[in-house]
């Protein structure tokens, strides 16, 4: 089976060159054509044609289809797209004032369990590779006509469970020969993958990690998060500490408000005492009432993040773009397979 060019990064690519007798700047020409969005390699005009015609007998390039496109009211764009193997993944892309940013699957479905996410229901059907990962910034982009500038690493799948295709990614998507974005505008979400945040801390990739926690002790989020069950509260506090010492970047985390299960005061008043003294950013995200999961968003959002910045924690309350439009957490994608 042809393996798809979009999943080498730079050296590998310029590697297979060398190989096939080729100097280093063809390698760059045809990373640049990539990145841009050709379909074909006939479209790579700088490129002889024997050269070409090399390249599509050892690769594929692969073209993901529009299967469905949603816009809402406050501009957000959500896109189902369909892969080469008829696997469907969604990506939301949102505009704000400081540019515009792809909300990025990494995984046909996730295997992590989260009680009130939808992407998890199925299961995990397979990861998605590097350039599957890439080809959602590179065709939003292309249909939308526009630079996507940012990247959250937060759509279905759990990026550190298919750790080598997100780091392949981030090398790509980055590079100053293809999207050239900043690793600075880059978040990766993660459930909490202990020794895989360690491994990411010495990648020394200037992104920012976010952590979903959504509860401040091991007896509630057992409950809504089986990974804790492995890698519990103090194990995930104690990797994120070195994380920080390390890199000497703040940790974001998201909290999803779940009414009447981790919403009061006393729930705040926890959470405090868990990051006191750490380089840290609250997320408040009301959580997407999924049909099947049966949770519900509190009426009042500002009072739990009052109460944590009364205990001086640095909290905000996640703007909800896209609700019209089900731009949340893998609810496109489940109707589509019914
Ligand atoms: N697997 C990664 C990233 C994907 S989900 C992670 O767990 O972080 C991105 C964020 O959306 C996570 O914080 C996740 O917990 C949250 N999320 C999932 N379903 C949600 C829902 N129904 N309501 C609110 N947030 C949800």
């Amino acid at each position: 089976m042809l393996k798809n060019i979009k999943d080498l990064t730079l050296e590998e690519l310029t590697e297979y060159f060398k190989g096939i007798s080729q100097p280093a700047f063809k390698a760059k020409q045809c990373f640049k054509w990539l990145s841009a969005g050709v379909t074909d390699f006939s479209e790579m005009t700088d490129i002889s044609k024997d050269l070409r015609k090399t390249l599509a007998d050892d690769f594929f390039i692969s073209v993901p289809e529009i299967s469905r496109k949603q816009v809402s009211k406050d501009k957000t764009v959500k896109y189902l797209f369909k892969n080469t193997d008829g696997t469907y993944i969604e990506t939301v892309v949102m505009t704000y004032k400081h540019g515009i940013s792809a909300c990025l699957s990494t995984q046909v479905g996730c295997n992590m369990g989260c009680k009130f996410c939808a992407s998890t229901i199925g299961g995990k059907e397979r990861n998605l590779t590097a350039g599957e990962i890439l080809d959602q910034i590179i065709f939003a982009s292309k249909d939308m006509g526009q630079r996507i500038s940012h990247v959250v690493l937060m759509g279905m799948g759990e990026p550190l469970d298919n750790y080598d295709e997100v780091i392949h990614f981030l090398k790509n998507v980055t590079n100053p020969l293809g999207l050239n974005l900043s690793y600075r505008h880059i978040s990766l979400s993660t459930c909490g993958l202990v020794p895989k945040i360690e491994m990411l801390m010495k990648e020394k990739m200037p992104i920012t990690l976010s952590v979903s926690l959504h509860a401040p002790t091991d007896e509630k989020r057992n409950q809504i998060m089986p990974v804790n069950k492995k890698y519990n509260i103090t194990m995930l506090m104690d990797s994120l500490k070195k994380y920080v010492d390390y890199t000497g970047r703040r940790i974001s985390f998201e909290y999803t408000l779940i009414k009447g299960f981790n919403d009061s005061f006393e729930d705040a008043k926890k959470l405090a005492g868990l990051l006191k003294g750490m380089l840290a950013h609250v997320n408040l995200i009301p959580v997407n009432e999924v049909t099947e999961t049966g949770f519900k968003k509190p009426e009042n959002v500002n009072r739990f993040k009052n109460w944590l910045i009364d205990m001086n924690v640095n909290a905000t309350v996640r703007r909800e773009l896209g609700s019209d439009i089900d731009a949340a957490c893998g609810q496109l994608r489940k109707k589509e397979m019914k």
